[in-house]
């Protein structure tokens, strides 16, 4: 799902995107409640191009954690834009053409992120692969494409030229040459469809992690929160916030997941559709909300707007909360947060 093989600093920064901190498990359990389990169990997956780790307790809950990473694959297989037998690549073939009748998961999909588009002014927008494929980060190299280049590929990037026909499950891209890429919204559907399966089938605590694109089920037993640390952008090994969250996505979106260096400035993989360049206003932003879809969509968006447009979006949207770091090492977050974040030190 994602577009490009990570280069090579930014694969090992990706699996420490987010790290959960486990604290212990205090001894004592109320009566009525399971009792705490006595071990933390995972399970390990390399899929949509990263690490997505199950965190659970209950060793009988091992046939539900299967089921979640196997429903989050075949949302892989729908949506990727880089297989060729993908829903999404069928799509991409038949641009200027035809419809294509696609899964209700697909559909779904694609409804959200022009919902994300919409709410975003086009910051977030799922029709990016022409500039994507254009930039290429992590598969050309240091290429830096010209302004002309940026210009033409910029003319095919435009989601509300996706035309949508819910009744019949079909989509079409309106011109030929523009290409859809989920890629920043399909792992958040995964992680939602992921914890679905594990609520369905009787889960109550867990937690997904799909290489930054978080899902926490209920709480730590005990009744504590979960605590997830959201990764420095400069030290991979470090962090730069804890947020205890309970029920709830949290996702982020930063510059040192995917990039290249080409003369002192970084170029990477998230693009500004308006720009067609990679925006540098913040090094990260963290979308926390019910949704891990919204959340993930919403945090690229809140990357691509910059600070003062990306808090006030953020501020905007009842239920959703966030926190964003700007190049100096400011972290900024929005009221629903207060007493749940801890800053530490740039
Ligand atoms: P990651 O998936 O690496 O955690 P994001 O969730 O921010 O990071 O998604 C970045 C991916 O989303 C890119 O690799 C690309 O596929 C796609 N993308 C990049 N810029 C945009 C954009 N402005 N709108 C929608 N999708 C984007
Ligand atoms: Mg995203």
């Amino acid at each position: 799902m994602q577009p490009a093989k990570a280069s090579c600093r930014g694969r090992a920064k990706l699996l420490l995107l987010v790290l959960v901190l486990t604290t212990s498990v205090p001894g004592c359990f109320q009566l009525g409640k399971p009792p705490p389990a006595a071990q933390t169990l995972e399970r390990t997956e390399f899929m949509m191009d990263t690490i997505v780790r199950i965190t659970y307790f209950q060793p009988g809950q091992g046939a539900a954690v299967e089921k979640a990473l196997a429903a989050m694959q075949e949302i892989e297989e729908k949506m990727s834009a880089h297989l060729d037998t993908s829903e999404v690549s069928a799509i991409n073939r038949a641009a200027g053409l035809h419809p294509v009748k696609v899964s209700s998961q697909t559909l779904q999909t694609i409804m959200l992120g022009l919902e994300a588009g919409r709410l975003t002014g086009g910051a977030f927008d799922i029709t990016i692969k022409p500039l994507i494929d254009l930039w290429g980060i992590g598969k050309k190299g240091d290429y830096v494409p010209s302004s002309e280049e940026i210009e033409s590929a910029r003319q095919l990037v435009d989601y509300r030229l996706v035309r949508v026909d819910q009744e019949a499950g079909e989509v079409m891209l309106e011109k030929a040459g523009m290409a859809m890429d989920l890629g920043g919204i399909a792992k958040g559907y995964a992680v939602d469809e992921a914890a679905r399966v594990l609520m369905e089938n009787g889960v109550t605590e867990a937690l997904i992690n799909a290489g930054g694109d978080i899902y926490v089920l209920g709480e730590k037993a005990g009744g504590n929160p979960w605590r997830i640390a959201v990764q420095h952008p400069r030290r991979s090994s470090d962090y730069i916030a804890i947020l205890q969250l309970r029920s709830i996505s949290a996702v982020t979106s930063g510059d040192y997941e995917r990039f290249i260096d080409v003369g002192g400035q970084r170029y990477h993989h998230i693009l500004d559709p308006r720009t067609g360049r990679p925006p540098g206003e913040l090094v990260s932003a963290t979308v926390v909300a019910s949704s891990a879809a919204m959340a993930d969509a919403l945090s690229t968006a809140v990357f691509v707007l910059g600070l003062e447009p990306g808090m006030a979006l953020l501020r905007s949207l009842p239920g959703v909360e966030g926190l964003v770091v700007t190049p100096a090492g400011t972290v900024i977050y929005t009221d629903g947060l207060k007493g749940k974040v801890e800053v530490l030190r740039w």
